[in-house]
């Protein structure tokens, strides 16, 4: 556990309440948000240090929390047991979620008369299939982009696809993310038997990272995965010589689907309780790593924010929801579930926020409303300047499990976070609570349970975005950082 973080000078001086200050008022009965409350949240957020005491509670606690896995299982009763411990009511509402196993695994690059033999730091893809027992061996052909694939015509019919595309930043992750969902099937329809990618990763020790991946209907299932950076560099290198032949041996299997939940928790209203503003998070994660930036701070930031705000007296005018959602990672159906089970109630969900981009410091807010929404959060921005996130941003709000919600144009707000280091870890063994940063986690938790008072709070509400031209297909393979629309 952490000590108690300082709070700095200037900060103390933010928090208190500064008759010079333009905005906001101190709060009266119907002026909205009190600055009185922002030292409250923003101080006890930074000086109890609390999120960052439960992330190692359900990271080194619990461990990692794949869908079905017994970590998942595990995660939703701690959950359920520590916002009962904050005095928040919380309740589960079940979700049938799929159920993939890793198994053993392992690959080598088979000796030639060019080079010795080389094992590969590898990982399959969530949802992958096995191969047979005897393993799968196969020369290699390596491409930049789906698009590649078809050009190549019969040179892809009985090769592993390589997808060797560098990922040189966060923002670069909603492309690549398409080379892993949708490689095998492209692959496939060529004639590949197997697919190769080169891990989408900002940094690597010769980690590999996995994630979803999904299979067209009515295409032949092949065996997919995530290959290091540095064997992807080594592949290349060899693919430059001369053929490269490649054995996989995989025990991953997707099993009948498992029962799971949503851990919902919510703090009542005092004048409109039926109007919500929903706090979101996924309590699921890969089976590498334990899940600490994703998205364990994601849990516990909105968790924290909760038991600060249920301890206000009077409680804020709207409800605050928090919804921990099952199967972000290999499914979404933790958030399709939600839209499902709410759907007649998301009219008066006044606004939803979700963190999903990382235990990191905030930058600033994100706003995905119609005309006028940005006139009504700006003024209670400024409790978040001496965070470094008093700053409407521009650019999208959301989150995948939000995005079941566009259709019924819930708006939505987001804490951007510096994400810039997101992908050095993500989905990958190195995920681990020793990279989340006590003090940035704090400050995030700070953001987060201020925008959502204030939300809560204000006498307005945020304008309703446009309705979707169409109905937007919901992300399938999820997780993202710095733009929320990525897969
Ligand atoms: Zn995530």
């Amino acid at each position: 556990m952490p000590s108690a973080l300082p709070l700095s000078a200037a900060l103390l001086s933010l928090l208190t309440a500064s008759p010079k200050a333009p905005a906001p008022a101190a709060a009266t009965k119907d002026s909205g948000p009190s600055t009185q409350v922002a030292g409250q949240l923003i101080g006890a957020a930074l000086a109890e240090g609390h999120a960052y005491a439960r992330l190692a509670e359900l990271t080194d606690g619990i461990g990692p929390r794949l869908s079905g896995s017994e970590g998942a299982e595990a995660a939703v009763q701690w959950a359920r047991r520590s916002f009962e411990a904050d005095g928040v009511k919380v309740w589960l509402e079940p979700v049938k979620v799929p159920r993939w196993v890793r198994g053993e695994e392992r690959g080598r690059v088979l000796a030639s008369e060019r080079f010795g033999e080389h094992p590969l730091s590898l990982l399959a893809l969530g949802g992958s299939v096995g191969t047979p027992a005897g393993g799968l061996t196969a020369e290699v052909i390596e491409v930049r982009s789906l698009e590649e694939v078809a050009t190549l015509g019969d040179k892809v019919k009985g090769k592993i696809v390589f997808f060797n595309h560098a990922m040189r930043e966060a923002a670069d992750y909603g492309k690549a993310a398409g080379l892993r969902t949708r490689g095998a099937s492209v692959a496939a329809k060529s004639g590949a038997v197997g697919m190769l990618v080169r891990s989408l990763a900002t940094a690597s020790l010769r980690s590999p990272h996995t994630g979803a991946m999904r299979y067209e209907e009515g295409v032949p299932q092949v065996p997919s995965v995530a290959v290091s950076v540095e064997d992807a560099e080594l592949l290349h290198r060899l693919l430059a010589g001369g053929p490269v032949k490649v054995e996989l041996k995989l025990g991953c299997q997707t099993l009948p689907d498992a029962d799971s939940f949503n851990v919902v928790a919510e703090v009542k209203g005092r004048e409109k309780p039926q109007e919500v503003v929903l706090l979101g998070a996924h309590l699921d994660s890969w089976d590498v790593g334990t899940g600490a930036h994703d998205d364990g701070a994601g849990v516990t930031m909105v968790m924290e924010a909760a038991r600060l705000i249920a301890k206000l007296k009077p409680a804020p005018r709207r409800s605050v929801r928090v919804v921990l959602f099952a199967n972000e990672e290999n499914g979404l159906r933790g958030g399709r579930a939600y839209a499902e089970a709410h759907a007649a109630e998301l009219g008066q969900h006044v606004a939803a926020l979700e963190m999903d981009s990382g235990g990191f410091r905030p930058l600033g807010v994100t706003l995905r409303a119609g005309p006028g929404g940005e006139e009504l959060v700006r003024p209670w921005l400024r409790p978040l300047e001496a965070l470094g996130a008093g700053q409407l941003l521009a650019g999208d709000a959301g989150g995948a499990d939000l995005s079941p919600l566009i259709p019924a144009r819930v708006p939505f707000v987001g804490v951007r976070v510096d994400s810039s280091r997101y992908f050095d870890f993500h989905h990958s063994h190195a995920d681990t609570l020793d990279k989340v940063d006590p003090k940035d986690l704090a400050q995030s938790t700070a953001a987060v349970a201020w925008v959502a008072y204030v939300l809560a709070e204000v006498p307005g509400v945020l304008p309703r975005p446009e309705a979707p031209a169409e109905t937007p297909k919901a992300p399938s393979a999820p997780s993202v950082a710095p733009k929320p629309s990525a897969p």
